[in-house]
């Protein structure tokens, strides 16, 4: 498939969701020079708790090395849903207690994050109609069954599963072999969102210092000296809210999250009857292959959202748009001749817990490592982290107790990537097999 033939008259290279809110041009102001906590990351982390620490009276610069919001967060699909570790899994590593602590505090990140666009009041088209979870092989599906009793009686998860028979209420495609409906997942426009985020930290007086690299963060006493591309800022705490994005500023967290491509792409415009007779449930949805692929209406119901992992570094989205493509003509053949209009690329972060990280480091606080869960992850665990700025007595998360580990010789640069695709794209072909 070339890319001339799938791209739409004007098809663009950059997330739709640009489209409703672009990359926000911010007035020029001088980087301050005094601050009592300095945030290095305008996404939703770096925002929520700069919202937080603003509103609890505190003087708070954002410095972001792009315009703000420019990372992950206004790239997402929007899905707002759990840590994807299976209850089994977790423990075995940490053992029941750990195991439960950990999924509840990922569902209170999920209710956190809708009640954060609710109590803001941010027109983010929040919808709370949950995510569908497809089955990608019978076994998966056996699987996904058992992990739904067990979340029930462990945690009080709220789904429902859907046999293959029933699916085409939830997805006009018989690639998959049933699946899970999760109730009190939820999606959203994420640039909208992180719009509303940026409204309300500086109208709580956080300083946005976009276009500003973090180049150093070095230790005065009890403070600290951040250096910026744009001169110099002494704080009293610092934040690091850079996820994927993580660089040199911070070598000892960059050894600790392995950043890994993903894509997404939008259709040109559908027939609202179309796009309702590809999602008859107008639910956000994801597969179970490790190599996974998501899809979702837009906001406005015009169009497919859709998604996968292509290729584990970023790549270029012209590269990634026609790989993207071949997979929508698996999932919806009866799509032929529909053409894209956006394609577009980012980074996650990956931890090799596959867990989320908060904590101090050489003083410094840092909340990443969402594995692909950030939209509910990054504004919860920035609360959480601005708590813990404030010494408030509810910021601890049982996130902050596991181990942030690394490995030997990796310093950033997932050399490993191209293997782990390898042995991914393996264990799926084995299962499709099964
Ligand atoms: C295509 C795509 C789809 C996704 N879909 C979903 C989804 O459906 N659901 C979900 O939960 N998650 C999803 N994610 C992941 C989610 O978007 C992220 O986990 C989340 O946005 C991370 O937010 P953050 O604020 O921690 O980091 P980011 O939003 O990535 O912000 C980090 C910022 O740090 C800045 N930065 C880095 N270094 C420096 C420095 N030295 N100085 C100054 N600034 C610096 C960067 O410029 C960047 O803007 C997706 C990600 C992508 C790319």
């Amino acid at each position: 498939m070339k890319l001339d033939q799938i791209l739409a008259p004007g098809a663009k290279f950059e997330p739709y969701w640009w489209e409703a809110a672009p990359r926000p041009v911010l007035p020029e102001i001088p980087a301050p020079s005094t601050i009592d906590v300095a945030i290095v990351g305008s996404g939703y982390t770096g925002l929520v708790a700069a919202l937080t620490l603003a509103r609890a009276g505190r003087s708070v610069a954002v410095f972001d090395a792009e315009a703000a919001g420019w990372g992950a967060s206004s790239r997402a699909q929007g899905h707002i849903g759990l840590i994807k570790r299976p209850f089994a899994d977790l423990e075995a590593q940490w053992g029941r207690k750990r195991a439960i602590a950990l999924l509840q505090e990922g569902q209170a990140a999920i209710a956190f994050a809708k009640d954060l666009a609710r109590r803001e009041n941010i027109a983010c088209h929040l919808n709370t109609n949950g995510r569908y979870i497809a089955a990608a092989t019978p076994g998966h599906y056996e699987a996904l069954a058992r992990e739904v009793d067990t979340l029930k009686r462990e945690i009080g998860f709220n789904a429902d599963m859907v046999p293959r028979a029933e699916q085409h209420r939830e997805i006009g495609s018989d690639l998959y072999h049933g699946g899970e409906v999760r109730h009190d997942e939820a999606f959203l426009h994420t640039a909208l969102f992180h719009q509303g985020l940026l409204d309300r930290a500086r109208q709580a007086g956080a300083v946005i210092v976009p276009h500003t690299r973090v180049t150093a963060i070095g230790r005065e006493g009890a403070a600290f000296r951040v250096a910026t591309s744009r001169g110099e800022c002494r704080a009293g705490d610092v934040l690091i809210a850079t996820n994927a994005y993580t660089d040199g500023v911070a070598p000892d967290l960059r050894r600790r999250v392995i950043p890994i491509g993903a894509y997404g792409s939008a259709t040109e415009p559908l027939s609202p009857e179309r796009l309702a007779s590809l999602l008859p449930g107008g639910r956000a949805g994801i597969d179970t292959w490790k190599l996974s692929h998501s899809f979702r209406p837009s906001p406005d119901g015009s169009r497919l959202i859709f998604g996968g992992r292509v290729s584990m570094r970023e790549t270029d989205p012209k590269r990634s748009a026609p790989k993207l493509y071949r997979f929508l003509m698996k999932l919806f053949p009866q799509l032929e001749g529909v053409k894209i209009s956006h394609s577009w690329t980012g980074k996650v972060a990956y931890t090799f817990q596959t867990a989320p990280h908060l904590g101090v480091r050489d003083g410094a606080h840092y909340a990443m490592g969402f594995c692909g869960y950030g939209v509910a992850l990054g504004p919860y665990l920035g609360f959480k982290a601005a708590g813990k700025i404030l010494r408030r007595n509810d910021a601890h998360s049982p996130f902050e107790d596991l181990p942030f580990e690394t490995r030997p010789f990796y310093y950033g640069n997932p050399w490993f990537l191209s293997a782990t695709v390898a042995w991914y794209r393996f264990l799926d072909w084995r299962a499709s097999r099964a």
